[in-house]
Parts: structure tokens; C-alpha cells; sequence
């Protein structure tokens, strides 16, 4: 998915929206794959400045099959990756390596920049809901499903010192 984008300006023509879709079964960040389960959509604005010299400004929307920290069930992970960029092939700037990679002789490589985007934007961690009870540690219960019988052996025993003392009182009464 690659955009000449000398070819998009004239004299009169200073501003271009571009539109896109990926149609992607799979990414893979460091290692590790993502299943996609709907098509990536990248939509910016290229402002011509000069010769050679560009800004663009847009979005990027991708949808991740992530799974839960605490219960391990998938999570669908939206994901929105806002940039302005500027593209400048003047510039022999060791700063702007990063730039080479997706424009280079006035070609600007859309899928490169959109998943450059969306890699920035994975989270680390998600939930498929806040309140999500996890898995018991013993029977490896789903107890967002069901409740298990399992002792909670993690009892802090700071806590469990007042839970005794709460007995006692409660038998007196
Ligand atoms: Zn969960
Ligand atoms: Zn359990």
C-alpha cells in the first residue's frame, strides 16, 4: 500500500484526505502475534508545505483479539492511534531515521505507517472488565462464572488477627 504523493498535488491542490483499509488476518509486535478481528482503517490529511515536505495528520483504528489479565478470555482491544508527522526528504537528520522507514523518494508506505501506529498503541494489559473476579488459584475456577469452594489461604495475617478477634466479640453477644 504504497502512495506517490507528488503525484496527489498540483498547483491548486494543497490538501488531500486519504482513506484506507487493511485487510489483515494477523499482526505480529516483537514476537508476539495479534489475531485481528475486523479490517484496519487509517484516514489522515496530507498538507503539502514545499517541495518534498509534507505534514500528515489522522487516525488509526484496529480491533485486537487480546486476552484478560486476570481470567484469560478473550477481549476484543480497540485500539485509536491519533498522529501529525512530518515527511521532509530534505532533511538529513539522523532524528528522522524513523521516518526513512515509511517515506522515502516522495513514495509514502500507508501500511507501515498505520502499524507503526497501532504498535505504539497496545496496551500492556486489559481486562474484559474492571470487576473481573479472575481464576481461582486452587481449582482454576473461572469466577466470573461460577463460585469454587476453595480455602483464600492468602488471608493477610493482620487481617486474620482482627477476623478472630471480630469472632470472639460476636460470640459474646
Ligand atoms: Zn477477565
Ligand atoms: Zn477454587
Amino acid at each position: 500500500m504504497q502512495i506517490n504523493l507528488t503525484e496527489l498535488f498540483s498547483q491548486t491542490v494543497k490538501d488531500v484526505t486519504i482513506r484506507r483499509t487493511l485487510e489483515m488476518d494477523q499482526l505480529e509486535f516483537g514476537g508476539e502475534i495479534f489475531e485481528i478481528s475486523e479490517p484496519i482503517k487509517i484516514e489522515f490529511e496530507v498538507t503539502q508545505l514545499g517541495e518534498g515536505e509534507y505534514l500528515t495528520q489522522g487516525k488509526v483504528e484496529a480491533a485486537l483479539v487480546m486476552y484478560c489479565n486476570r481470567c484469560m478470555n478473550e477481549v476484543i482491544s480497540r485500539i485509536e492511534g491519533r498522529f501529525t508527522k512530518e515527511l521532509n526528504e530534505n532533511i538529513d537528520d539522523p532524528e528522522n531515521d524513523e521516518m526513512k522507514d515509511y517515506y522515502k523518494n516522495s513514495i509514502l508506505n500507508v501500511k507501515k505507517l498505520a502499524l507503526d501506529e497501532i504498535y505504539m498503541n497496545v496496551p500492556m494489559k486489559v481486562l474484559c472488565n474492571e470487576s473481573c473476579q479472575g481464576i481461582c488459584k486452587v481449582c482454576g475456577a473461572d469466577l466470573n462464572q461460577e463460585a469454587c469452594n476453595c480455602e483464600d489461604d492468602n488471608v493477610d495475617p493482620r487481617l486474620a488477627g482482627l477476623k478472630d478477634l471480630f469472632n470472639e466479640r460476636f460470640k459474646e453477644v
